[in-house]
């Protein structure tokens, strides 16, 4: 079980006692890898207290604030499990669904994800999103799910051993989970509201998560305006085309402002064409240049 923590202090007892219930009552063997992702709360002296007192605890500590799916990324790598779970720290995952994953897992599926229920959320700064989120990852990834961005799931370590190559598109690791794994189900799961401490992410931080996402999983943008260019083009183009007859055959008396805009259309049509191709070679070679460290271990307390 793999846990990003980023300032969760108020929520790490809780977390690792209902997690432990749930975990043994599987009677399955497993470890709780609980990553700290820079916390400058009380939360890296009690994860210190609970990888005292508990052997199947292991902490991971960034050396400095990565973001939730960097801290992820960094624990899975390390996870030892056949099957890999992951929620958050902040219980609005319930650890006692756990189980309801696990017994889906067990019907041979790679990955299983949650789907959240009873989302009391704001509609507009929380659903609203969430739903263009998901219709715009249901497009790219080609998998009918309901919800994509439930932080609990379950994967198989084969899918997880897939995602160290992947580069940053580790930063949407419920997408990149879903288009690695082959056969994906999803279950209904509980969901709560944050009791204790702050969410991490602003409006804004989801408007800039969504573009960061298309950017990095898509060429549609540049293939859209490299297409509308070649139309407008070719509109210019056949207007050239028939200026001559329009004007001198049937006499409409076109002047210089038609030749303008044709010439424009034409012109402009082409300059984004090329644009388009641009973005096309910039979105591989920025593909190829993804070696870059995804984060960086402080300590590892095994
Ligand atoms: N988190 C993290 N690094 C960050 C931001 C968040 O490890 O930079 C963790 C956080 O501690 C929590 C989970 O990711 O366990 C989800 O964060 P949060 O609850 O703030 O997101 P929300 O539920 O509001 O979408
Ligand atoms: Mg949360």
């Amino acid at each position: 079980v793999v846990v990003p923590i980023f300032n969760e202090a108020e929520n790490l007892a809780e977390l690792h006692a209902r997690l432990s219930a749930a975990l043994e009552a599987t009677r399955r063997p497993y470890e709780l890898i609980l990553v700290d992702d820079g916390s400058t709360d009380g939360s890296p002296a009690l994860l210190d207290d609970l990888h005292a007192k508990d052997p199947r605890v292991r902490v991971l500590r960034l050396a400095r604030n990565f973001g939730q799916h960097a801290a992820l990324s960094a624990g899975m790598e390390r996870a030892r499990g056949a099957i890999l779970v992951t929620l958050d720290a902040d219980l609005q995952n319930d650890p006692a669904d756990i189980p309801k994953l696990l017994a889906k897992m067990d019907e041979g599926y790679d990955v299983v994800s949650g789907c959240r229920t009873g989302r009391g959320e704001g509609f507009l700064l929380r659903r609203l999103p969430s739903r263009l989120g998901n219709a715009t990852i249901r497009r790219i990834t080609g998998t009918r799910l309901h919800d994509y961005n439930c932080s609990l799931k379950a994967l198989r370590a084969e899918v997880a051993a897939q995602l160290p190559g992947l580069g940053e598109m580790r930063r949407f690791l419920g997408a990149l989970v879903i288009m690695v794994g082959r056969r994906v189900a999803e279950v209904p799961v509980a969901w709560h509201p944050r009791r204790r401490g702050l969410t991490k992410y602003t409006a804004l931080d989801l408007i800039s998560n969504y573009l960061d996402f298309l950017t990095t999983f898509s060429r549609r943008p540049f293939q859209v305006i490299g297409a509308l260019g070649l139309a407008l083009a070719g509109l210019g183009l056949l207007g050239g085309l028939a200026y001559f007859p329009v004007r001198f055959g049937l006499g409409v008396p076109l002047g210089v402002r038609t030749q303008l805009v044709l010439f424009l259309a034409v012109f402009l049509g082409f300059q984004f064409a090329i644009l388009g191709l641009l973005g096309e070679f910039t979105t591989r070679i920025y593909r190829l240049v993804q070696h870059r460290p995804f984060f960086v271990v402080k300590e590892f307390l095994e």
